[in-house]
């Protein structure tokens, strides 16, 4: 089983977390009306084998939302930082 350490609350089951999305690349700026960016930014994902950083929220926890970077072929977890304390495009060590 996945287990994720949150810096707040310690090392929990995946199943007290949430998914929250692909994290490795970001979003349009807001005043962006450009549809194909958005399109590409929303529903157009690489689905890469290994090291990926994503989105997690501690819903059943702290409910805080990490970043968080795992290889998705062994689900091995390389860091886990707070969203807040983190750059949305941020490198892949989750700084
Ligand atoms: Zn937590």
């Amino acid at each position: 089983m996945l287990r994720i350490a949150c810096p707040y609350c310690g090392e929990r089951d995946q199943v007290e977390f949430t998914y929250g999305g692909d994290a490795a690349s970001g979003f349009p700026a807001l005043a962006d009306a450009d549809l194909d960016r958005w399109t590409d930014a929303v529903f157009i994902r690489d689905n890469p084998r290994g090291e990926h950083r994503e989105l997690w929220q501690h819903q059943h926890g702290c409910r805080q939302w990490l970043y968080v970077v795992r290889d998705t072929v062994t689900h091995a977890i390389q860091s886990v930082v707070p969203a807040r304390d983190a750059s949305p495009a941020a490198g892949a060590d989750g700084r």
